[in-house]
């Protein structure tokens, strides 16, 4: 137990709410501790992200207390106390027995569940706060605040360990991966974010478990991949997950394309992509996993496209056709929501309408719903030398011109792609046709 006078966690940078609810609790005769992720990032002096609770009153009791309170979850049974936007999340002790069946299935009796790789399936067992601690992943993930006095408990050497910096499995290594593989994707997220380094215990059996992530439900990957992705530490999660060999569970077309790469293009444009989402959240600009999911899946898709062209109607409907591929693949192993699928595709698909900068038409682009996600998207592969920087440089600049400016810039442009190349008969022909519009049809 840490007492108040050696750590500096202080109330007032507690949300009021999670204390309101912590109080209650331990007003009602119940034990009562902040939890997780906020007690170690008070003690590194973070702004924790949301303030979760823990508690010895079952869920049934935590609702008796609490008007606005739901019970959720069907894994773990959690109350959750609403405050207009802010949820408070409540958890009852948990009991981490490990009881595996001969037949190394599963244990009813303990009511927790296990499969026969060792995955935990179900956990619902209460318990006190000395067993809920074993269940937790990292010792500095495993303090507990506790309202009556202020002090920590700490029965696994987390203080110390979030003190040095460091993330370390409670027990053995290799049988906590067993039981929930996402466990080193954690690692990885918890390295990038905080800055930590990974005991080389826990950092040790990531190689040879890596391949457990193939077991993973697409769904609980996707909320995984966008923690580890849209959290502001996108780049240096990008770097350990290939470090440690976890990319190529979760994007083996990525991983497969950068590996056989020749040059690095691919990798600069999935680096800059994903700087500039770190960048974007630094300076609190929104974040989608739809344009996150186009810099991921961009470089397949590319390579896809290419062999797609000689039989496509045309370079759009070759990369339309090389997403579905590619995304399809990708889907299996991180499943992204239809909704940003759908808005990532559509980003991929304008690439090729950038090429177009001459005739009226070509400015029917900067009306487009998407064209601002995939003019940004044209400035990244712009700046991974993928695509000439004067074209990026020529829709940065039509964008802020009045119109007539940019009517008369795609006519200037037509002319010099003309002087270029001696124009074809039929370039000719709607270039007239175009230019005869207004006229013609002046109240269109
Ligand atoms: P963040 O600031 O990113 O929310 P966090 O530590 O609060 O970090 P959560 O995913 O919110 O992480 O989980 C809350 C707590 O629940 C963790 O601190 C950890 O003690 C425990 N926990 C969560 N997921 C697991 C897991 N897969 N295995 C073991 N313990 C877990
Ligand atoms: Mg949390």
């Amino acid at each position: 137990m840490v007492p108040r006078a050696d750590h500096p966690i202080s109330r007032s940078s507690i949300s009021p709410n999670a204390l309101k609810v912590l109080y209650r609790l331990k007003d009602a005769g119940y034990q009562a501790f902040l939890v997780g992720g906020a007690v170690r990032d008070l003690l590194l002096g973070r702004q924790p992200k949301d303030f979760d609770i823990g508690t010895n009153a079952h869920p049934e009791q935590v609702r008796e207390l609490f008007r606005n309170c739901r019970l959720i979850g069907r894994r773990f049974h959690l109350a959750h106390v609403r405050y207009g936007q802010e949820i408070i999340e409540v958890a009852t002790f948990r009991a981490a027995h490990t009881l595996i069946d001969e037949d190394n299935s599963v244990d009813e009796d303990s009511r927790r569940v296990l499969d026969n790789h060792g995955r935990i399936l179900r956990d619902n067992l209460y318990g006190a706060i000395d067993e809920d601690v074993w269940r937790r992943d990292f010792t500095a993930n495993a303090l507990y605040y506790n309202i009556a006095d202020f002090s920590i408990w700490d029965y696994v050497g987390g203080v110390a360990d979030a003190r040095a910096r460091v993330l370390k499995l409670i027990g053995d290594p290799e049988t906590r991966y067993r039981e929930d593989p996402v466990r080193m994707l954690r690692a990885i997220r918890f390295a990038a974010k905080l800055d930590f380094t990974i005991d080389p215990a826990t950092a040790r059996p990531i190689a040879k478990l890596a391949s457990m992530l193939d077991g993973v439900p697409a769904a609980r990957l996707f909320d995984e991949v966008t923690k580890l992705f849209l959290s502001g530490s996108a780049l240096r999660s990008f770097e350990l997950l290939r470090e440690f060999g976890l990319l190529a569970h979760l994007f083996p077309e990525l991983a497969g394309v950068l590996s056989k790469a020749t040059d690095d293009t691919a990798e600069q444009l999935v680096k800059l992509g994903l700087s500039g989402t770190d960048d974007r959240i630094k300076s609190d600009k929104s974040v989608t996993p739809a344009f996150l999911f186009a810099v991921l899946l961009w470089p397949a898709v590319s390579r896809q496209a290419k062999q797609f062209e000689a039989m496509a109607d045309s370079p759009i409907q070759a990369l339309q056709d090389a997403w579905d591929t590619i995304s399809a693949r990708a889907q299996r192993r991180v499943a992204l929501p239809k909704r940003f699928s759908l808005s990532a595709r559509e980003v991929i698909a304008l690439q090729p309408r950038f090429d177009i900068r001459s005739g009226r038409r070509s400015l029917r682009l900067l009306e487009h719903p998407r064209f601002r996600a995939a003019y940004d998207f044209l400035l990244l592969r712009a700046a991974a030398g993928e695509v000439e920087q004067s074209v990026a440089d020529w829709w940065t600049e039509i964008q802020v011109m009045p119109a007539e400016a940019r009517a008369a810039q795609v006519e200037l442009t037509g002319r010099e792609q003309q002087g270029d190349a001696p124009a074809a008969p039929v370039r000719k022909r709607r270039r007239r046709s175009r230019s005869r519009k207004p006229r013609s049809a002046p109240d269109a």
